[in-house]
């Protein structure tokens, strides 16, 4: 989860979001985006000679967290490298950690070296996790659970946590300079803190702490009990990374539906107990990690006639002459994408393999559906927890072998398959 930061009012989880406006921890020249972060690389310039640059959806920096390619407008995080972190531990005087079955250095072991192996397999080894630990206790943080708001949480809110964990620590241990993402992990017991935050804004010290107000990272997460739940388990650590690289929410944030509502179980940013969790190709594309030459462009204003593509399953490793993504763009705001999913890498356990078909809409923010898998194959739950797990175009009995996005005027098909190696696809328009 990711709260929005209101630069003025407070900004609560349902709020209408604005585009925080800290300063960056870094030089603007260190912005520069051929570091490759979520916003990606493209200028959004109608006169670009780029032969993508139709499909490559400028984001929006209204709209919070837009899903599209855009500068660094929220000093994210680099999405291609070595994320540098550090992380410590902090318990509570109403929640204080049982050390004879809870250590730091057992939680540390059991979540990071799985999440750092699933980042890593996504972004064909193109991110690690260098997270550095303090294992030596729990900190005890001045303030009950209770104390800090869960249910209510601001933006402002949560920066409190996180300078109140920063005191804590900092009484006997000293920070390490310039990382980014200090990751602040809650105890098992720590029940007020159900679900993991990552924050907009830049954590600091407090100007009275030793040393005086120091930037400390460019995101904090902190981790709720959500991580020890086995269902979600370290791909917590993957999601809420995944909003330092400004990755947005994929699920309702309002609560009103399902986690799966938007995306089913199909990345890590909407529901991740899923058996699907691979990030998209559209994000992978966007951090970087496909290179253009996977993705094929199509701008339904240019279609004249049906076209043939080949996929490449999304798991698999870029290689030269290999697509990976179709996308086809229907104005400069939204596109619809075509990928294949199979039961490799982070999807080892996927059980609808298939081609996937999904919206995107730049101008959706944050948890209200910016990504939105499209879906018509019957309603039957054979596939982890929703049945648009099985939206994927397939020639298995009982699926849908094609799909008219009635808001893009096209039709896709499946045609042809070979094996679990290449889907044949044809774009129609209608
Ligand atoms: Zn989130």
């Amino acid at each position: 989860m990711m709260l929005p930061w209101a630069a003025a009012a407070l900004a609560v989880l349902s709020a209408c979001p604005s585009a925080y406006a800290m300063p960056p921890l870094y030089q603007p020249g260190d912005l520069d985006n051929n570091n490759g972060t979520a916003n990606g690389t493209a200028d959004g310039n109608s006169t670009s000679t780029d032969p993508m640059a139709a499909c490559k959806l400028p984001a929006h920096i209204n709209v919070w967290l837009s899903s599209g390619f855009a500068p660094n407008f929220f000093d994210c995080v680099p999405s291609q490298g070595t994320v540098q972190g550090f992380m410590f531990f902090v318990d509570f005087p109403d929640a204080r950690a049982n050390t004879t079955e809870v250590s730091p250095k057992g939680i540390y072991d059991s979540i990071v070296p799985a999440a750092n192996d699933w980042i890593k397999t996504s972004s064909y080894g193109q991110v690690s996790l260098d997270i550095a630990a303090d294992t030596s206790k729990f900190h005890r943080m001045p303030a009950a659970t209770s104390s800090y708001g869960w249910e209510s949480m601001t933006s402002e809110m949560h920066a409190q946590y996180v300078q109140d964990a920063l005191d804590a620590y900092l009484e006997d241990q000293a920070l390490p300079k310039a990382i980014d993402v200090l990751y602040v992990m809650a105890p098992p017991s720590a029940s007020g803190f159900p679900n993991s935050l990552t924050t907009a804004f830049n954590p600091k010290t407090r100007p009275k702490s030793a040393g005086g107000e120091v930037m400390v990272a460019r995101r904090a997460v902190t981790m709720g009990i959500d991580v020890y739940d086995p269902s979600h388990g370290y791909r917590v650590l993957d999601h809420e990374t995944g909003h330092t690289m400004c990755l947005a929410d994929y699920y309702p944030t309002d609560r009103t539906n399902s986690l799966g509502y938007f995306v089913a179980g199909f990345s890590v940013m909407g529901d991740s107990t899923q058996p699907g969790p691979d990030h998209f190709a559209w994000d992978k594309w966007r951090m970087g990690w496909l290179p253009d030459m996977a993705v094929e462009c199509v701008a339904v204003s240019d279609m004249m006639m049906t076209t043939r593509h080949i996929l490449t399953p999304l798991e698999q490793t870029p290689e030269s002459g290999k697509t990976q993504a179709v996308v086809i763009a229907v104005s400069d705001t939204k596109a619809l994408v075509a990928e294949a999913r199979t039961r490799n890498g982070v999807d080892d356990q996927f059980c609808g393999p298939g081609v996937l078909l999904y919206t995107v809409d730049t101008q959706l923010s944050s948890g209200n559906g910016p990504i939105r898998v499209l879906n018509n194959t019957p309603d039957v739950y054979t596939c982890g927890g929703y049945p648009a797990n099985r939206a994927p175009l397939s020639f298995e009995e009982g699926r849908s072998r094609s799909l008219t996005a009635e808001e893009f005027s096209v039709t896709v098909s499946l045609t042809d398959q070979v094996g679990m190696d290449q889907f044949i696809i044809e774009v129609k328009r209608i």
